[in-house]
């Protein structure tokens, strides 16, 4: 069972077995096919058991009960098993027209027809639940044990018929740490120029998905700039050095828990070092959210305001309390983990390649006295014990002087929050910003 491809370890769940039981009573043929077969063989858990059918989509929905039309065009029923779980059940079919992108499909043909449209050989595997028989003309398994991807026919044809085939094998050749073959390689550095051709949207998915599923995205990334996908695509990644890639590689993969903001860090670090103008424009071409775009910026910009400060003081000492505070206030609360974790795997990274940078036990300290500033101190204008209108009534006259005083006073209790009472803000306020100031405040 140790075996890489053995079919042992090819276990579909019980909902996924009773649904090709039924077909194959219908009358129909019906395999486990894709991720699935290749994930189980390498001893990886998967999620989507794919069955590949000879039965015509409306025949699959006239023997289940239970049915969505997922993609009945594409030939695709959704099925629900005996536990209520959804499993997509897909007609063999044939690509019979390409152009790059979109397909048109044929029905009525044979598994291994199925199994040739598909990308890669590690991926064109069939398994039969009922005879436990492996079906794999394109010998997958042998390149699961060779660590190969490894495209399924002539790999300048494929790649030709789908661009999109280029990013995906490399994202399966880093996500498994396996080669790729060289022919296959040699296709995807002759489709780099053609991946315009591609929607942002499928663009977008792919740097998702390659964030989420790939230990070291690094070893992507660079596999996307030696291509050539980075220069069609992502012509500001392009110009990034290759070292940068290694802060993805220090950021924890974004699995549950807290999925979104480990996937934000991951691509906030693919632009530490650009400009918010540039990111900006980057993101919003590739379709990202509004909402990621803002928060990838955000966390940039806190980074870009406290970073090198942080380095130089804590390269001489143990930052205190006094020290820390003016770069919460900077942050602020609500952004200060997400630039501490960023800014850890930026200097993480950094040692890793020999570099010089704090150390993970100053920066845990450091990251640690920021988040109980950020409980119980006062870093921002409505933590001050006095607002707008107590001030007003100690004589500050309205106006920009009042915000004006406020962030002066803020300040001064960054710098000492013992100040942050009532009385002593009021006193220092009627002193230094009341109308009885010396008239060169006023004049000038
Ligand atoms: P993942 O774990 O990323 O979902 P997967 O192999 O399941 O990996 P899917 O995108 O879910 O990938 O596709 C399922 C199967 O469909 C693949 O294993 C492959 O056989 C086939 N396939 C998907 N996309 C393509 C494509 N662009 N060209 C050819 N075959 C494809
Ligand atoms: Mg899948």
């Amino acid at each position: 069972v140790d075996d890489p491809g053995s079919i042992e370890r090819v276990t579909p769940p019980p909902g996924v077995v009773r649904i090709v039981e039924r077909l194959e009573r219908a009358g129909h043929e019906a395999w486990c096919v894709g991720g699935a077969v290749r994930d189980a063989l390498l001893g990886h858990g998967h999620l989507d058991w794919d069955i590949a059918t000879s039965a015509r989509p409306e025949q699959v929905q006239r023997i289940f009960r239970r049915t969505v039309p997922v993609g009945v065009e594409f030939g695709t029923v959704g099925v629900f098993d005996g536990t209520g779980v959804l499993h997509e059940v897909t007609t063999f079919r044939r690509d019979v027209r390409t152009d790059g992108r979109h397909a048109v499909v044929e029905f009525g043909v044979s598994l291994d027809d199925d199994l040739a449209r598909r990308d890669f050989t590690i991926n064109a595997m069939a398994f039969s639940p009922t005879q436990r028989r492996l079906h794999d003309p394109y010998h997958g398994r042998a390149d699961l044990r060779d660590r190969i991807v490894r495209a399924v026919g002539v790999a300048e044809r494929r790649m030709a018929e789908d661009r999109l085939r280029a990013l995906r094998g490399i994202r399966f050749a880093a996500r498994f740490g396996f080669e790729l073959h060289p022919d296959t390689w040699r296709a995807i550095v002759s489709s780099a120029p053609h991946l315009n051709r591609l929607s942002a949207e499928r663009v977008r998915q792919e740097i998702d998905k390659t964030l989420e599923q790939v230990a070291r995205p690094s070893r992507a990334f660079a596999l996307w700039k030696e291509s050539g996908a980075f220069a069609t695509l992502v012509p500001l990644l392009e110009r990034a050095p290759l070292d940068r890639f290694h802060v993805a590689d220090a950021l924890p993969q974004p699995g549950l828990p807290q999925k979104s903001a480990r996937a934000v860090l991951r691509l906030a670090s693919l632009f530490v070092g650009d400009s918010t103008a540039d990111v900006r424009s980057t993101l919003r071409a590739l379709r990202f959210s509004n909402d990621t775009q803002s928060v990838v910026c955000r966390v940039l910009d806190g980074l870009r305001a406290v970073a090198d400060d942080m380095r130089g003081v804590l390269s001489r000492e143990v930052p205190s309390a006094r020290q820390i505070r003016p770069w919460v206030a900077s942050i602020g609360r609500t952004d200060w983990v997400l630039v501490m974790r960023l800014l850890a795997a930026v200097w993480k990274a950094e040692c890793a390649s020999g570099g010089m940078a704090p150390s993970a036990h100053a920066t845990r300290e450091l990251y640690r006295g920021g988040i109980r500033i950020a409980f119980t101190d006062a870093i921002a204008v409505g933590d001050l014990a006095v607002d707008g209108d107590d001030l007003h009534v100690a004589g500050v006259p309205a106006g920009p002087e009042i915000g004006r005083a406020l962030r002066a006073l803020l300040r001064i209790v960054i710098d000492d929050p013992s100040k942050n009472t009532r009385s002593a803000l009021l006193e220092i306020a009627e002193r230094e910003f009341g109308r009885a100031r010396p008239p060169s405040r006023t004049t000038g």
